[in-house]
């Protein structure tokens, strides 16, 4: 809102007609080249010699890098097994099942993989850093010839996490939903080492979609001009937002007995050079009481929706609740859960 004018977009009825750019490609390298520059100033990804695709939200490009990787080693017959570790986010293997491709087994938890000598099945591993629901900066679990990982970095901007270190994997997944929270407008991307692997996630944009929006190009390529223009602006006026919301719901739950919130450890973040604490978008919150085993129901009661355990892999005495939506929707939140706490001896 403080920058209504300079993130504006204006587009005549007639312009940008075509499906491709003037130099054959779906892919504005316009806005590929300010993607470098936000990285360059965030220093949350090495991007210099890498191959960038777009897609449709980070959704698209997420199932275009699993369809790419299961190609690479086309000597197994079994299907290659996707796995990612609990608590995992909900879409991998929802959208795996739903595609119901025969390349593609979703085999859970990546824990129960680990160690396990079967050398000859592919694997994809899903490394989700920070993680979703939880926050964590998670590392992958398996390794080995056979197994490739997507890195999916949605939230690896300095509003959510310190920044230890630029990312440099083979393949990460960004998105301008977590960056901008443009979610609606559907664009993420890719940033990869290896060129098969690019132009195979190309080909499956060209199968999947024949390209991307143009017009989700040119909003995108405005809102990171914009973003640009202001320096750090945008991520100081991010972390402070976050780092409130976190602070005023670690309050809230302070003197519970009943709810308890995740607990991760500082870590040293070269965005703002200094050991800083998580402020994650989602609260993964654990209801303690053997009777509380249904946390979606003790919070629904509450008239607090969230999202089961079980979506995640995990057990359904954890919840998570969202903290990137609305203000007045935080506040009735909050509202809420002091509610909640404050009854709470009387539910005993
Ligand atoms: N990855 C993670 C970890 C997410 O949390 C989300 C959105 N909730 C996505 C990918 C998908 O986001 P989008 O398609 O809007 O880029």
């Amino acid at each position: 809102m403080q920058h209504s004018t300079s993130s504006a977009l204006v587009v005549s009825g007639w312009n940008r007609m075509s499906y491709s750019y003037s130099d054959n490609t779906f892919f504005s390298q316009q806005l590929e080249s300010l993607i470098h520059k936000v990285h360059a100033l965030v220093g949350n990804a090495i991007t210099q010699n890498r191959y960038i695709v777009f897609g449709a939200g980070s959704t698209q490009v997420l199932s275009a890098a699993a369809y790419a990787l299961s190609l690479q080693n086309t000597t197994s017959q079994s299907p290659t097994r996707v796995v990612a570790s609990v608590p995992y986010y909900t879409l991998y293997k929802s959208q795996l099942e739903y595609f119901n491709s025969e390349k593609f087994k979703f085999e859970g938890d990546a824990y129960t993989w680990k160690n396990r000598s079967d050398g000859s099945a592919n694997v994809i591993e899903f490394v989700t850093a920070p993680n979703n629901p939880d926050g964590r900066l998670n590392e992958a679990i398996l390794g080995g010839p056979n197994v490739k990982t997507i890195y999916d970095r949605a939230y690896y901007w300095p509003h959510f996490t310190p920044i230890p270190a630029p990312a440099d994997e083979d393949l990460m997944v960004f998105t301008l939903s977590k960056l901008t929270g443009h979610a609606g407008s559907r664009f993420g991307w890719a940033v990869i080492k290896d060129e098969t692997v690019f132009n195979r996630m190309v080909t499956h944009m060209h199968m999947n979609s024949l390209g991307v929006s143009k017009d989700a190009q040119f909003r995108a390529f405005k809102l990171l001009k914009a973003v640009l223009e202001e320096g750090t602006g945008i991520f100081d006026f991010a972390y402070r937002t976050m780092k409130t919301r976190w602070e005023t719901l670690a309050a809230t739950l302070s003197t519970s007995n009943r709810l308890s919130l995740q607990n991760i450890n500082p870590q040293y973040c070269s965005f703002y050079n200094e050991v800083r604490e998580f402020s994650p978008a989602y609260a993964w919150l654990k209801c303690e009481r053997e009777e509380d085993k249904d946390c979606y129901a003790v919070l629904k009661a509450a008239k607090i929706i969230g999202r089961q355990g079980n979506l995640f892999g995990s057990e359904d005495n954890y919840v998570r609740l969202s903290l990137i939506r609305s203000k007045d929707d935080f506040n009735i939140l909050i509202e809420r859960l002091q509610k909640l706490v404050s009854e709470e001896d009387g539910t005993r």
